[in-house]
Parts: C-alpha cells; sequence; structure tokens
C-alpha cells in the first residue's frame, strides 16, 4: 500500500522541481520505508546538493527512513547563515577547497587554476574514476551532469548551472564562498602543478629575448616546468580577475589589490 509524505525544498533547490513542485509543499507517495535520501533523489534533487533535513522539525540526516505522514523540509548548502547547530547531513565540510571537473569543464579548470585553486582535470576521465578520485581525494566534483552527483560514492559535488565559462567561474566562487581564497598567478594553467619563482637565469634558454630585456619576475611549474612571466596575456588575465570581484559585492577588491602586488 502506498504512503505519502509532504515534502518542501527551499532556494535553489527548486531548480530541479518540474514548476508545480516549486516553491510548494507536495504529496510525495512511496511504499515501504525508504530512506529521505532515497526519497529526495527520485525527485531528481541530487544528495551532494543538500545540506539540511528537517522531519517534522526535526533534523535528520540522510539515513532516516520515511514511513508516511511526515512533513520534509530540504535546504541547500547555506553560505550565509549559520546553521552549525543544528545537525547537517554531509560529513565534515572540506578544509581546503580542492577540485575535480567533469571532462566537458576545460575552461572552467584552467580559470579555476589560474585564480590559484586546485582543479584536476582531464579530457579522458570516465564517470567512474570521476566519482572515484572526488572520494579518494576529497574534492567537489564539479559538473553539469546531474546523473554523475547521483553516485553514492559522490559525498562533495555541485551541479554547474551556467553554460558560459566565465560565469561558470563566478558561480563556483561564488558558491563556494572562495573571494578570500584566490591566489592568482600561484598554479599552472596547463596541469595544475604549482609555480616556484625562479631567476632569470634558471630558465634563460627558455625566455625568448624579448621577455629577458622587460621582464624581471619568472615562475615556473613544479609539474611540467612550463615557464611562466608577466607578459601580454598578464594584463589581461589582472583585468579579468579584477572584473570578477567588482561584480560581486561581497568580494573586497582591496584584498585582491593588496595580494596582487605579492605576485
Ligand atoms: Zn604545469
Amino acid at each position: 500500500m502506498a504512503s505519502v509524505a509532504y515534502f518542501r525544498f527551499y532556494a535553489e533547490l527548486n531548480d530541479f522541481l518540474p514548476p508545480a513542485k516549486k516553491q510548494v509543499t507536495f504529496a510525495c507517495f512511496f511504499s515501504g520505508s525508504p530512506a529521505v535520501k532515497d526519497l529526495i533523489e527520485s525527485l531528481g534533487i541530487p544528495h551532494t546538493e543538500v545540506d539540511l533535513i528537517l522531519v517534522n522539525g526535526e533534523s535528520v540526516d540522510f539515513s532516516c527512513r520515511i514511513s508516511g505522514g511526515e512533513q520534509v523540509s530540504v535546504y541547500p548548502v547555506f553560505e550565509s547563515l549559520d546553521i552549525s547547530a543544528i545537525l547537517q547531513v554531509r560529513p565534515e565540510p572540506l578544509r581546503e577547497p580542492r577540485f575535480i571537473l567533469d571532462t566537458h569543464l576545460g575552461r572552467l579548470a584552467s580559470y579555476l587554476r589560474m585564480l590559484g585553486f586546485d582543479a584536476l582535470y582531464r579530457n579522458d576521465y570516465t564517470d567512474q574514476a570521476l566519482a572515484e578520485i572526488s572520494a579518494n581525494e576529497h574534492r567537489i566534483l564539479l559538473t553539469r551532469d546531474r546523473g554523475l552527483l547521483k553516485r553514492s560514492l559522490v559525498t562533495h559535488g555541485y551541479l554547474i548551472r551556467y553554460q558560459h565559462p566565465r560565469q561558470q567561474l563566478e558561480e563556483v566562487i561564488s558558491r563556494f564562498d572562495l573571494y578570500n581564497l584566490v591566489k592568482p598567478f600561484s598554479r599552472c594553467m596547463q596541469c595544475n602543478g604549482l609555480l616556484d619563482r625562479v631567476s632569470l637565469q634558471e630558465v634563460r634558454s627558455r625566455v625568448p629575448k624579448r621577455v629577458r630585456e622587460n621582464c624581471t619576475q619568472f615562475s615556473r611549474c613544479q609539474g611540467c616546468s612550463q615557464v611562466y612571466w608577466k607578459g601580454t596575456h598578464y594584463q589581461e588575465m589582472v583585468n579579468f580577475i579584477e572584473g570578477l570581484f567588482e561584480n560581486n559585492s561581497r568580494g573586497n577588491n582591496n584584498q585582491w589589490r593588496h595580494r596582487q602586488e605579492n605576485i
């Protein structure tokens, strides 16, 4: 015999629901006594998007069984509200945000690296590999594939809503509140390796004569040995990053300017 529970989803979790179920309480029919996680996913919401579940006003974790008649409120990851007093369904938040990106997000990976974030990306990772690496290395899985986030192995993931890489970058920075963690030009955009400051002598043979005459600061990737200097693209990237901060009221532009001086 079918049972019924009453669900209400909050804030951007409504993105995943059909119009008739957005921003309202609706009935969900089921049989047996499934875990609340399974019911939420059956309604189309990846569990990685969920941070707090209340059943009849009490906070519960994903394994809570629903048997019928309950009122279930489901909330997304909060950035600004302090809900630490109530139980969060996810394990401890990841202390240092590290990412792995699916095969369609190459440009976003480069942008994240440009801002100094650890962003693992290869264009030949399988879905299984992405899920395993995310779990084993505690990396947040970024993807536009809802199905990938439904894999139970994935505990930290985020569904990218935007299509344009620049907007995707703003989305990630804002969603994970990364503004204060930006360390521009500290990581290789090609391979995700960290950059070391090196002297001109160490890289002289790999730098064009024109650059040797005009640039004084050089870095080299620990991973692929690519050499970087403040060339013509540098100012474009600085403008790009400044734009990112200006678009966001929470971004502290003075802080970024200060940090820029230390690059
Ligand atoms: Zn590299």
